[in-house]
């Protein structure tokens, strides 16, 4: 599924959307002005974004909605900038988490 970066001719305001169907396209406002004059940036997909920027521009004070959710990627990010900005140490056992979080295997275990 492609995650494609938009920016608002309104506002000039930047954000990326997840694309499941091409018809969501049409649907996708502007975040900051639901204006839908949106310039696709063709250049740049989330998906080569590093962790690191992803967690430095994670904003774990700005409400999520559920298309957060459903970005796999994000699971275990709050936690980990969470961890970070308190300078603790999450060592390996802590990504080991976050990826069974991610890959949905903790979900499963709970299942059964
Ligand atoms: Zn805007």
């Amino acid at each position: 599924m492609p995650i494609y970066e938009y920016r608002c001719k309104r506002c000039n305001a930047e954000f990326s959307a997840l694309i499941i169907r091409s018809e969501d396209e049409s649907k996708i406002r502007c975040e900051r002005c639901t204006s839908t004059k949106l310039t696709r940036l063709l250049s740049r997909f989330s998906y080569h974004q590093s962790e690191d920027s992803r967690l430095r521009d994670f904003d774990p004070e700005k409400p999520r909605d559920d298309t957060f959710y459903k970005d796999s990627r994000n699971i275990g990010l709050w936690a980990k900038k969470r961890a970070k900005d308190l300078g603790a140490d999450l060592g390996p056992k802590f990504d080991e988490v976050v990826e069974r979080a991610r890959t949905g295997k903790i979900i499963d275990d709970y299942e059964k």
